[in-house]
């Protein structure tokens, strides 16, 4: 199979047909229309081969995963996604494998109203990027800038799910197909970050836990905050684990929750509990923002959490 056809048969017509490309897959570029009044969103995340995924992970969630946590980035933005391109290095061109990446890839961009518009198709070892565009009315992206003290904290879904099962995987233990799919099929959370434009004062999605993700929004908007871990959102399997072990650091710094998380002033309070019970999730306060810097985490007495390892930037000042 050459290039050019493993390209025609896998990637070219993914997801859906959009009025607004004016050239899709097939030239030297595409070319796409950014409505006036619009700002065009755009963020890209590689995986690798070994190191964001196991090498014979399956390929059809593999295909929906390189999509959903670029994805993950526009929803932190409000943003509404438009088009995505995908540069994938792949070691042979393995039809079985290929059909399946790009089924799950389309799959989720269908899902989401985005057509694959271009990319790029190299022989190497496994490592797959997707960038994805998205489209944000002119002004009114939810930066991670604009928290002020006194307002609250809020995390949707649920936190430490795919930390949890990576452990587990690793440790060769069964993994519920919750859990799995936590890991393997994360939602990016689009539909409640593109609700929250205009309500939200600072959004990020989680990536690489909540300590760190959180702290960034408070660098960015020189402010600090104090949560309280048992307001931390978590799933069964994971609560069992902390009541088990006390290690908080399962849900605030494991990797790859793809929730958001949001600061908003407290009389917006009600009106993102509502949007949020509209889409269907679940949304809780678990801090504040303060004007002294630094995170602190508090347990249910009061008394400030100390991480067991260190490493965790923002625990630096406070926990
Ligand atoms: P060029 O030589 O200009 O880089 P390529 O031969 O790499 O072009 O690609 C031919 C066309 O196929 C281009 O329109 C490119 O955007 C598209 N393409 C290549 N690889 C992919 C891919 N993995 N997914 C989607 N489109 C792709
Ligand atoms: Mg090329």
């Amino acid at each position: 199979m050459s290039e050019f056809d493993l390209i025609r048969d896998h990637f070219s017509r993914l997801g859906v047909r959009r009025a607004d490309v004016s050239l899709g897959v097939g030239d030297d570029c595409a070319l796409l229309r950014v409505p006036n009044g619009s700002e065009l969103a755009v963020s890209i995340d590689t995986l690798v081969a070994g190191v964001h995924f196991f090498a014979d992970t399956d390929p059809e969630g593999l295909g929906h995963k390189s999509l959903a946590v670029s994805l993950s980035d526009l929803a932190a933005m409000g943003a509404e996604p438009s088009w995505a391109t995908l540069a994938l290095t792949v070691p042979e061109a393995d039809r079985a494998w290929l059909h399946a990446f790009s089924r799950g890839l389309g799959g989720l961009a269908a899902k989401y109203g985005i057509e694959l518009v271009g990319g790029d198709t190299t022989r190497g070892p496994l490592t797959i990027s997707v960038q994805v565009h998205g489209l944000v009315p002119q002004g009114s992206a939810v930066r991670r800038s604009g928290a002020g003290p006194g307002e609250l904290i809020c995390v949707s879904g649920t936190l430490g799910d795919a930390g949890l099962t990576l452990r587990l995987l690793e440790a060769g233990e069964p993994v519920s197909a919750y859990l799995r799919a936590r890991l393997e099929r994360p939602t990016p959370r689009v539909e409640l970050g593109r609700a929250l434009r205009g309500i939200a004062t600072a959004m990020i999605d989680v990536s690489d836990g909540l300590a760190a993700d959180l702290g960034h929004i408070l660098d960015a908007s020189g402010v600090g905050a104090e949560i309280r871990l048992s307001h931390l959102p978590l799933g069964e399997e994971v609560r069992a684990r902390v009541s088990a072990s006390a290690d908080w650091g399962l849900p605030l710094a494991s990797g790859d929750d793809y929730e958001l998380c949001f600061c908003i002033p407290e009389e917006g309070c009600a009106q993102a509990a509502a949007l949020a019970e509209q889409i269907g999730l679940g949304v809780r306060v678990v801090g504040r923002t303060l004007e002294r810097a630094g995170l602190r985490c508090l347990l249910e007495d009061g008394s400030t959490w100390l991480p067991r390892t260190t490493g965790f930037d923002h625990f630096s000042d406070g926990c």
